[in-house]
């Protein structure tokens, strides 16, 4: 059975890895410059759209797609939707659950990093922006002491902003001491979901920090959705 993955996250690694009996060929969109590479095949780059991957999909047959892409890659999710749906193509998205708030967080949702901006001056002074290289810029306008972690640095560099270039995961200890050396009083980030980016959260409760977390974009609608890579496996395996 053959598998177009699409990935870029730690759950297409393992599926990758795990689905040893079936033919997979992983897809990564080719940003990041030290690619995080799958087992098996792996194609990179954009498609060209939705009419990309249809053509991709018509010149490179599979049995399924199976969209593993990051919960915040709304863009690529809602191409492999339409794509497979064009083809006739069986689709399931794997999507890691987002984090849940205790009785100790301080969280503050927000519907985007826009509104993030607009409600930062209400929350602290000085920011750890953790929601990687997209949409830094909405923050410009602040004027608060910003402190922002990417894997990349952005193009063009910004300057309104200090930035650390550093690539999860991370742990509490570390998270902590990072909070504390840079005085931080308030964090940003993208309820991405999953453990390997959760420290900081667990760091700011421990802080009494407040968060400004930023929702995801809905699940696409019309196709299965599943949260883990063992029940992406039995959706595979029963088709
Ligand atoms: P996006 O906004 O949904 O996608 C933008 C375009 O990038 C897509 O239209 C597609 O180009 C291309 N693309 C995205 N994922 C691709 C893939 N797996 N294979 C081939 N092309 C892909 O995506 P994004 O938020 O920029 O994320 C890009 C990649 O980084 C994704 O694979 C995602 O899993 C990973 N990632 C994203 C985040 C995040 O916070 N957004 C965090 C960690 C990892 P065409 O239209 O030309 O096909």
């Amino acid at each position: 059975m053959k598998v177009l993955l699409l990935g870029g996250t730690g759950e297409a690694r393992e599926l990758a890895a795990q689905l040893v009996d079936f033919e997979v060929v992983s897809s990564l969109a080719g940003r990041t410059k030290d690619l995080r590479l799958p087992a098996g095949e792996v194609r990179v780059g954009g498609f060209g759209g939705v009419a990309g991957l249809t053509e991709w999909l018509r010149d490179h047959p599979v049995d399924a797609v199976v969209d593993a892409t990051h919960p915040f890659a709304a863009t690529m999710t809602e191409h492999a939707v339409a794509a497979a749906a064009q083809v006739g193509v069986p689709m399931l998205v794997l999507r890691r659950p987002g984090w849940s708030e205790s009785s100790d967080d301080n969280w503050h949702w927000v519907e985007s990093a826009s509104a993030a901006a607009d409600v930062l001056p209400t929350l602290g002074s000085r920011v750890f922006l953790t929601i990687g290289r997209q949409g830094l810029e909405a923050f410009a306008r602040t004027g608060l002491w910003t402190l922002a972690r990417c894997v990349d640095p952005p193009e063009p560099l910004p300057t309104w902003c200090t930035l650390l270039l550093d690539r999860g995961p991370y742990d509490v200890g570390a998270e902590l001491e990072l909070l504390r050396a840079h005085a931080i009083d308030v964090l940003v980030t993208k309820d991405s979901g999953g453990p390997q980016t959760e420290a900081k959260l667990t760091a700011a409760r421990e802080l009494r920090l407040p968060v400004a977390l930023i929702q995801r974009p809905p699940a696409p609608a019309g196709v299965p959705v599943v949260e883990t890579v063992p029940a992406a496996i039995g959706w595979l395996r029963r088709l």
